[in-house]
């Protein structure tokens, strides 16, 4: 391999305006396909800690476990950086059961709302379906029981009025809790930390279940059988305020120390039942790790900062990212590039950019082409920098500063593991998550050392 890479740096140099140091760029490549350890730093964070919901100690240990590996590889300036505090914390345990006693013996995929009761226990009991008349709820003698809830919309349902009349009067009935179908096998956690108190903690327990395992429980009783549910949820409200960082770690710049490049990935996740977090956003935070190793292993001395930030916060709004623009206005025109990697497993296809970047984009990716020959990237230019996007490069682009998402190409299907009960490890693909590492550090690096700062739009 090292011919056709002198040869690339021969190419490079001959254009007139280097980047990185090819030797640099050779070593990383080198160290980033031989001994790679992004897959080891995903098992530690998916295995020894799990899902990292935003202000649960899950988030915090893996916090704290970013920065001393920065640490250990030899980073500058590495620090917890608090964006901000949220009222009430939660904590999801390990003991999360569901499953159909009886007629037919059956586990359940499910999941319910972050921030939202668990069961205190194992709680067990006949079920009814969802009476569509305030009338018609005594007799289901509701108390002691789960309700199985009709389907959100749809034709022939009860007003939205009588709906909430029946939920209110089950309630105060004594139902066990509510249990409702998922729209498709895909079971989907979300929740919000807005408006909670610690004095005054929601109660009620919502289940959503998998949209077969409902249907067994409700063809069951159309059989006449009386189906038995029970579920085990341990979830825990922490008293607040939780204070909650973005992890930040450096690679100092050489010549021009101010103006930095940010490689990073959001390290929250959703906590659903059976999720691990692994590649929203375990893998991206771990690429970002691992591109931070490899770095400090080459001897990298980039001319700008390279700047690793693993933001939290990003389920719910972008809050990390978006706190941490509101703190850094002054520095803003001194960041030349944003990268965030969150769009799952798959490798860094390319990056979204204008055409004035283009040539220097291109020059940065140039190597990885060589490098990892079946694993494509292109340089798209457009009119204007991409704006929204559901990812931390968003909050920058709003602020003028030029922000990426990796264009995540290859095969995995990460509409079947977003926010579901199969983000797990065995999602993720190793083979991606090398040439993911090896093409953020030599990115990051090769724009660190480009003559100038990336152009900007309207600049
Ligand atoms: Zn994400």
């Amino acid at each position: 391999m090292k011919q056709p890479l002198m040869l690339a740096a021969l190419l490079l140099s001959s254009l007139g305006q280097s980047q990185g140091n090819p030797e640099i760029v050779a070593k990383v490549i080198e160290l980033g396909k031989s001994g790679n350890q992004t897959r080891a730093h995903l098992e530690y964070l998916c295995e020894q800690i799990g899902h990292r919901l935003t202000g649960s100690s899950n988030l915090q240990r893996a916090c704290d476990w970013t920065a001393a590996k920065f640490k250990e590889f030899g980073c500058q300036n590495v620090h917890l950086e608090q964006w901000g505090e949220i009222p009430v914390g939660f904590d999801r345990g390990s003991r999360h059961t569901g499953r159909m006693v009886s007629p037919k013996p059956r586990n359940f995929e499910f999941t319910t709302r972050s921030w939202t009761a668990g069961t205190g226990g194992l709680r067990s009991g006949g079920v009814f379906e969802e009476p569509t008349t305030v009338e018609a709820l005594a007799k289901a003698a509701p108390k002691g029981k789960w309700m199985m809830m009709l389907p959100r919309q749809g034709d022939g349902l009860p007003t939205k009025e009588v709906r909430d009349a029946v939920l209110a009067g089950a309630r105060a009935a004594g139902i066990l809790g509510t249990v409702a179908a998922s729209r498709n096998e895909l079971v989907i956690t979300s929740g919000s930390w807005e408006n909670l108190d610690f004095a005054n903690l929601p109660t009620n327990v919502d289940i959503t279940v998998r949209k077969s395992d409902f249907e067994a429980v409700t063809e069951a009783m159309k059989e006449g059988a009386k189906p038995v549910l029970e579920f085990n949820l341990d979830q825990k409200f922490v008293k607040g305020p939780i204070p909650v960082y973005n992890v930040i770690a450096e690679i100092p710049g050489a010549s021009k120390p101010d103006e930095v490049v940010i490689v990073s990935g959001h390290l929250d996740s959703w906590d659903g039942p059976g999720s691990q977090g692994t590649c929203d956003n375990g893998t991206g935070t771990m690429v970002a790790l691992e591109a931070a190793r490899l770095l400090m292993a080459a001897g990298a001395k980039p001319e700008r900062t390279i700047r690793f930030i693993l933001w939290t916060g990003e389920e719910q709004g972008l809050w990390g990212s978006r706190k941490y623009v509101e703190a850094h206005t002054a520095e803003l025109p001194k960041i030349s590039a944003v990268i965030v990697d969150d769009g799952g497993t798959n490798y860094c296809g390319g990056l979204v950019g204008i055409e004035s970047m283009k040539p220097m984009l291109e020059q940065a990716i140039a190597p990885l082409a060589e490098a990892f020959p079946d694993l494509p990237m292109t340089i798209r230019a457009q009119e204007k920098m991409p704006q929204g996007g559901g990812s931390d490069h968003a909050s920058f682009n709003r602020a003028g500063v030029p922000g990426f998402f990796w264009n995540e190409t290859g095969v995995a299907d990460y509409t079947y593991i977003h926010h579901t009960q199969h983000d797990k490890l065995e999602g993720a693909i190793n083979r991606y998550l090398v040439q993911s590492s090896v093409a953020s550090a030599v990115t990051a690096y090769n724009l660190a050392c480009a003559p100038t700062m990336l152009p900007r739009q309207g600049g």
